[in-house]
């Protein structure tokens, strides 16, 4: 039996609502994208949602409109995928590269704290440039488990510097200081901007697509005039019954907009998507307890005080128990038709970053000696016991193969 990696979970609601929006005639940005602009604010708490079409949009959007520019510097984890790093670099700016907790992969503050220092002192590559003025930081909630909000939160306040969530994991997520506190929903205007992506396998999916949450207004503002080519009238307006065509450019934007085709589907989506996630929770569950005997594997972190959406389950392989590395237990999985994937390779390690600013292992030592232990499972909703089973049973018989023996 194969087992893909992931398989998006689409019912006959969402091919309605398309077959629908496509018989309406009216495909991009209309009724649609608000309503689910509206839905989405509502589901995280936050007092505005714009509707993009990538959470790398919105990264972008939200970092643009913050004002970002050359000269500049922002925080960004090292292990993260190449959006959040990459839109820092369209502006001109420079991402410092932060490393990592060893066990939820999330962004170290205490290494934060480090790299300002050694930014402030001059230690870090000269190839970043000089006299860079942190701004920012951009965190990732790795898989859906969130950072500590009130540490991150009063670090940024401590160094004066706006804080963008790539929260493009972490949705349906919640924190809490403690089981005494209330929960803060991931997205609650708790940052500058929160950005979300329903890319095909996140999720909640829209295909390709995004949003950006927060509570100023005039971000918000800024984010969808910049959105739709810098226009005056926003999207609503323009393609909508106040349309016009005497609209005014105010700056040079970008073309970002979400489709109601794609919206269509995300209505849908989010309303299912706490559905989704107990389902994934209760996938977690299996593997957890099927999987806790294998001493090779060690599995990924949970907390009492989150709400883990589980879009990843991460484990880390036991090198030191196994006499093949991560390459030949990939391709172990491989020949049992197992889907996985890695995440990730971190950024210091893939050629761009580690030459234009010369990153090296030692700028960054605990992502450089997990990267190579991780690799993430099948997850996903319609997941079926069988298809649990089987990934299983193989990690089981891949372990008893490769043990080190004595
Ligand atoms: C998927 C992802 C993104 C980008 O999302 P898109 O919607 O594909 O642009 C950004 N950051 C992280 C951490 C992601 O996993």
């Amino acid at each position: 039996m194969n087992v893909p990696f992931f398989r998006p979970d689409l019912t006959e609601a969402e091919i309605e609502e398309v077959a629908q929006t496509l018989r309406s005639g009216w495909l991009t940005t209309g009724p649609k994208v608000r309503r689910f602009e509206e839905g989405f604010a509502a589901a995280v708490g936050a007092d505005h949602a714009v509707g993009l079409n990538s959470c790398t949009a919105a990264l972008h959007l939200a970092i643009a409109s913050l004002g970002l520019g050359p000269g500049q510097a922002v925080l960004v984890p090292t292990m993260t995928m190449a959006a959040t790093a990459e839109v820092v670099r369209y502006l001109g700016a420079v991402p410092v590269l932060v490393d990592c907790e060893p066990d939820t992969l999330n962004l170290d503050l205490d290494d934060a704290e480090r790299k300002l220092e050694d930014l402030a002192a001059g230690r870090l590559p000269e190839s970043l440039g000089r006299n860079l003025e942190p701004v920012g930081i951009l965190p990732v909630h790795v898989g859906g488990l969130m950072m500590d909000l009130d540490r991150l939160q009063a670090f940024a306040q401590r160094h004066d510097l706006w804080v963008v969530e790539d929260a493009a994991h972490a949705f349906p997520a919640a924190w809490r200081r403690n089981a005494e506190s209330p929960w803060r929903r991931c997205g609650e205007n708790t940052s500058a901007v929160s950005c979300f992506s329903f890319y095909a396998n996140k999720t909640i999916t829209t295909g390709e697509g995004g949003m950006a949450t927060t509570g100023d207004e005039e971000l918000a503002k800024r984010m969808r005039l910049l959105s739709l080519h810098g226009l005056s009238a926003d999207a609503w307006g323009r393609f909508g019954a106040k349309a016009s065509w005497d609209y005014r450019i105010i700056a040079p934007g970008y073309k970002y907009n979400l489709t109601d085709i794609a919206a269509a589907i995300g209505i849908h989506q989010l309303a299912r998507a706490e559905e989704m996630r107990r389902a994934r929770q209760a996938r977690v569950e299996e593997y957890m307890e099927a999987l806790a005997s294998v001493e090779e594997i060690e599995l990924p972190p949970d907390d009492d005080n989150r709400i883990h959406s589980w879009h990843l389950f991460l484990i880390k392989l036991r090198l030191e128990r196994l006499s093949i590395d991560r390459k030949a237990f990939s391709e172990e999985l491989r020949q049992r038709g197992i889907g996985h994937s890695v995440h990730w390779r971190p950024l210091h390690r893939h050629p761009y970053y580690a030459k234009t600013f010369s990153w090296r292992e030692d700028h960054l030592p605990v992502a450089s000696s997990v990267w190579p232990r991780i690799l993430t499972l099948p997850l996903f909703p319609t997941m079926s016991r069988d298809e649990l089973t089987t990934v299983v049973e193989g990690l089981r018989d891949i372990c008893a193969k490769h043990c080190k023996k004595g």
